[in-house]
């Protein structure tokens, strides 16, 4: 919908996406373990995969491997599948062993992968055998983290989504809150949703397999990350109802996401003014100092952590910048059309990569700042231009009140880093 000055008018829910199929640049959903394992406390992810799914949770993982680990590979080779029976023989041994090894685990995910040995198995059936052979002490699941289907961000969704199915039937009303956040970040969710008088509030994943919430008609449930759709359709589909809203990035998404969690079990604006008014204005402090180098910048987003539009919401919308370009990997709007809709229509919504055409079209704009993948920000910094990793986003704590100032201090240091630069090279 255009005006006639040819200004583009409405929302950017209303903006044709562009849709584009090529080759990407993005990790694989494997990396999701990363945050995964310190989340769920007494769950195993078994990777079923090569060496290089291998390499690529040690160099993720870091240090996190000389601790007692919660997470492994079983590198399957081709000869080892010189017959599938064989290659389901040796995952009963190998799991039989790792749990005779360790009491702890609870929950155990097969996690599948990308080489073509690997997707013959059946890791369903693998885990519903392995299931019964180790009831009750374990429960066994099995979710793809294949780079061929999955962006890194999309490992947690396939995860949640395993779990749904089989979490314990309730009646009562409860508020389940889905995603798994550093705790602290988790606990001042809580404890606003608390003072509010709202509960019982349960999260997904919980800490330990015995505090898993049940799920009913009666459950409630809002998303904590933009890239929980599968997590999502499958509660809907054990009966539970979605509560819709900004997600909680800024001052401004935190309280519409509180907001409408308040709305949905009957809050009075007393009472939420009341809890929200000083982390609100904490919050406000906190970006407006941290936002001022973000000012009437231009920013590019390229399709990688699934965070990208309601990123650029609160960029647009309390930062003070100016989007180009938002790219993410999917677009799901029955979860980010809250945020579409906050948005006014000018920047590019696109969905999928070509990645030679997009970095083109970054070329072209040559924005302030452009948020991409590790592979592509060093070549771009190279040509002069400021980049930011999308993997930081999800590594850092960004969501509600009190992260507010560091999620713009995220965007606002390479600018000024870059700004640093220049002034020393004059
Ligand atoms: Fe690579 Fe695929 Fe393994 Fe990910 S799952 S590390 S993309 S082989």
């Amino acid at each position: 919908m255009n005006t006639p000055a040819g200004i583009p008018s409405g929302t950017c829910r209303d903006t044709p996406v562009l849709k584009e199929r090529g080759q990407r640049e993005v990790f694989c959903g494997l990396t999701g373990i990363i945050w995964l394992h310190r989340k769920m406390q007494d769950a195993f992810f078994l990777v079923i995969g090569s060496r290089t799914c291998a390499h690529l949770l040690q160099s993720a993982a870091g240090v996190m491997i000389f601790a007692e680990p919660r997470f492994g590979t079983a590198i399957l080779e081709e000869t080892d599948l010189a017959g599938m029976a064989d290659a389901h023989e040796e995952l009963d041994r190998e799991v039989a062993r790792l749990l005779s090894r360790r009491p702890d685990i609870k929950q155990l995910f097969l996690v599948g992968s990308c080489p073509s040995e690997v997707i013959k198995l059946d890791l369903t059936r693998a885990a519903e055998r392995l299931t019964v052979e180790h009831a009750p002490h374990v429960r066994v699941l099995n979710y793809s983290g294949s780079g061929i289907e999955t962006t890194f961000t999309q490992g947690e969704d396939a995860c949640l989504a395993s779990m749904v199915p089989v979490l314990p039937s309730i009646d009562q009303r409860e508020l389940m809150l889905v995603g798994a956040l550093p705790d602290v970040v988790e606990d001042q969710a809580v404890s606003l949703l608390t003072q509010m008088g709202i509960g019982p509030i349960r999260v997904l994943p919980a800490p330990r397999a015995s505090d898993t919430p049940g799920v009913g008609p009666n459950t409630v449930f809002a998303c904590l990350q933009p890239f929980l759709g599968d997590t999502a359709a499958a509660l809907t589909r054990r009966g539970a109802t979605m509560i819709s809203a900004p997600f909680p990035f800024g001052e401004e998404g935190t309280t519409l996401w509180l907001r409408a969690i308040a709305d949905e079990f009957g809050v009075d604006d007393e009472t939420f003014d009341r809890v929200t008014a000083a982390p609100r204005a904490r919050a406000r402090k906190a970006i407006a100092n941290a936002s001022a180098a973000l000012q009437g910048k231009t920013i590019f987003f390229m399709p990688d952590s699934q965070l990208e539009i309601p990123l650029a919401r609160f960029l647009t919308r309390e930062c003070g910048m100016e989007a180009i370009e938002v790219g993410q990997p999917f677009i799901h709007k029955g979860l980010v059309g809250p945020d579409l809709d906050l948005m006014p229509a000018g920047p590019t919504i696109s969905e999928g990569q070509d990645v030679d055409k997009q970095l083109d079209r970054v070329r072209a704009a040559r924005p302030d700042l452009t948020v991409c993948g590790l592979g592509l920000a060093n070549p771009l910094e190279a040509e002069g231009l400021t980049t930011k990793w999308a993997i930081e986003l999800v590594f850092t704590p960004v969501h509600f009140y009190e992260q507010a100032g560091d999620l713009a201090g995220l965007f606002s240091r390479p600018i000024r880093r870059r700004a640093l630069l220049k002034l020393e090279a004059a």
